[in-house]
């Protein structure tokens, strides 16, 4: 197995032609989303110009016609993420709405006065705030691992916080901040050991490690199409059988119903339970075009691809006066945020967009990770199959200029 012919790759991204500011577009803020494959453009015009239709219900060609192609999707997501079947596939529109689906369901359910939640410095805001929602709520309480300087989690500080009280640990695979790689299946077995069920929140990790769900034992994993180079409003939460069919409902409405009387309704049996009303149909549908995509190009290739970018970055920023890498994790994915002395991140974001070069400035909505940081925020590049060396050159190249202009 070769590398990646990332000229050979480009030209299946049709965006990555266009210019910014006079020049050729330089995309490196795959971590807040990717662009999308041929494949994944032609999946959504075929269905929107072929077989649109409602699905499960109609009897007609083009209703049965794109049930199909909605189902099929839940099956490469039950492969993509090997789950044991494909009743523990859920569709939503994103780790979002997957997150909430499991705080509103399974958290209404089981979380009572006093429980315990724990998260980690490094979640995304949307794996803190429908917690607290739910803590506000039933009078529990969440706890919070801390990291040290480079990025990482305290793990014995992690096993101090599990207690007979704990039920649930919520925790980010890999952070979008930083790029670190938790160790999930460490923290799934000893949540497992008090009792506790885990979540874990994949949307940083499936479009760059392997998952594996079954292996990694979790009780929930969540993530979003569009940042593994699907459509954005597609995405998936995976929940074991037993606690997907044990857990009330979410969203009331058509399809996850069997029965409906004014006395009483009963449920459909999975997926379909946690479906409620007309889903994004065409973008579940192209989500299989993206997943098919990244494994037929390889994850391992992907990945090497993506950790020889990282390694070139960091050592062309390391050599840059001014700038400090946060985040220096020992396990880390393709994201490099970074910190110039006397440079507000805007500015910086500001000068290399009139290079053409798209990088995200700010807090990455992990506010509480910036604050231990003790930052307002970060510049962040995050690099994606598609990007090349001389792109990462352009970067470096370009952060100077930025830099001898403001500092
Ligand atoms: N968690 C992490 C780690 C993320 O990076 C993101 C997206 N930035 C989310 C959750 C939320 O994903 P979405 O906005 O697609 O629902």
């Amino acid at each position: 197995q070769g590398g990646l012919d990332t000229a050979l790759l480009r030209r299946q991204f049709p965006i990555l032609e266009r210019q910014v500011k006079g020049k050729p577009l330089v995309y490196l803020d795959n971590a807040a989303t990717t662009q999308k494959p041929q494949p994944v453009i032609d999946a959504l015009v075929e269905y929107y110009s072929g077989y649109n239709a409602n699905i499960h219900r109609g009897i007609h060609t083009l209703a049965e016609e794109a049930t199909a192609a909605f189902e099929r999707t839940r099956d490469t997501v039950k492969e993509f993420i090997n789950s044991a079947c494909r009743e523990e596939i859920i569709f939503t529109r994103g780790a979002t709405e997957g997150i909430n689906l499991v705080a509103y369901t399974w958290g209404r359910q089981h979380i009572r006065a006093g429980d315990e939640i724990i998260v980690s410095t490094m979640e995304h805001h949307s794996n803190i705030v429908p917690w607290q929602i739910l803590c506000e709520e039933k009078n529990a309480v969440l706890k919070v691992i801390p990291i040290n300087e480079n990025g990482e989690l305290l793990m014995e500080d992690f096993e101090k916080l599990l207690t007979e009280k704990t039920r649930l640990v919520a925790m980010v695979h890999v952070s979008n901040a930083l790029g670190t790689v938790n160790p999930v299946k460490e923290i799934i077995a000893k949540a497992h050991a008090v009792g506790a069920a885990v979540l874990v929140d994949g949307s940083q990790s499936a479009v760059h490690l392997d998952i594996d769900v079954q292996d990694l034992d979790c009780d929930f994993f969540v993530f979003s199409g569009h940042k593994v180079y699907g459509p954005t409003g597609s995405g998936a939460v995976y929940g074991k059988l037993s606690l997907l069919e044990s857990m009330p409902v979410f969203h009331g409405g058509g399809e996850m119903i069997k029965e409906v009387r004014f006395e009483k309704s009963t449920w459909a049996d999975l997926p379909y339970k946690y479906e409620a009303g007309t889903p994004n149909i065409a973008d579940i549908i192209a989500l299989k075009a993206a997943l098919d995509f990244v494994t037929d190009t390889g994850k391992e290739r992907i990945r090497q691809h993506e950790n020889e970018l990282l390694a070139l970055a960091t050592s062309a920023l390391e050599q840059i006066p001014g700038v400090r890498i946060i985040g220096k994790a020992a396990e880390k994915v393709s994201v490099l945020s970074f910190v110039v002395d006397k440079v507000h991140p805007q500015d910086l974001g500001i000068l290399l967009d009139n290079r053409g070069i798209a990088v995200r400035t700010g807090h990455h909505c992990a506010q509480p990770l910036m604050d231990f940081f003790g930052i307002p925020g970060t510049t962040r590049a995050s690099f994606a199959m598609y990007n090349t060396k001389a792109e990462v050159e352009a970067l470096a190249a370009g952060l100077e200029k930025a830099i001898k202009l403001l500092a």
